[in-house]
């Protein structure tokens, strides 16, 4: 049986302990090698392909990071600028409810109603009291507030 293949503990650990202060002198060795001429420092292959990984590594990240600077953030580009916004036709032939596209706090109102083409659409909004359960108003300015023409219910104060 050839010797070595199935080391026992015991064995092990003194090969262990045998190669540990073995280990030390020959790095005591290097150091001082090194420390005498430090160019043998950069000879080490260790040492170097070490220093081969950190500087791939920090390159990449340095890259990565410039990328992420300068390339065009496909998330923000995509991102909405612009919503549904409900509006009713306040010309009493027609009363159309509905949606246009516009950016955000779009209050260029009254728009065209896509029906009977009058510029009398007007922004619908929500009236959650009991007896409107939802239903789209056009709020009325009372004062500082909007009412619900309907229930007359708050809807808020006029900005
Ligand atoms: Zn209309
Ligand atoms: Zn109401």
């Amino acid at each position: 049986m050839p010797v070595g293949k199935e080391p026992k503990l015991g064995l092990l650990i003194d090969a262990i302990r045998e190669g540990i202060p073995a280990t030390k002198a020959r790095l005591r060795e290097w150091y001082d090698t090194c420390r005498d001429e430090p160019i043998l420092f950069w000879h080490t292959p260790a040492i170097r392909y070490m220093t081969y990984g950190i500087v791939a590594i920090v390159g990449a990240l340095t890259i990565s990071w410039f990328a992420d600077l300068w390339a065009p953030n496909v998330e923000v580009k995509d991102q909405a600028t612009t919503t549904d916004h409900r509006v009713i036709c306040t010309n009493d032939e027609c009363t159309k409810m509905f949606v246009i596209d516009r950016p955000f706090g779009f209050d260029d109102f009254p728009v065209t109603c896509p029906k009977c083409s009058k510029e009398t659409g007007q922004s619908a909004h929500r009236c959650n009291s009991k007896s409107c359960n939802g239903r789209w108003v056009i709020r009325r300015a009372q004062d500082e507030r909007y009412a619900c023409p309907h229930c007359s219910a708050d809807l808020g104060p006029v900005d």
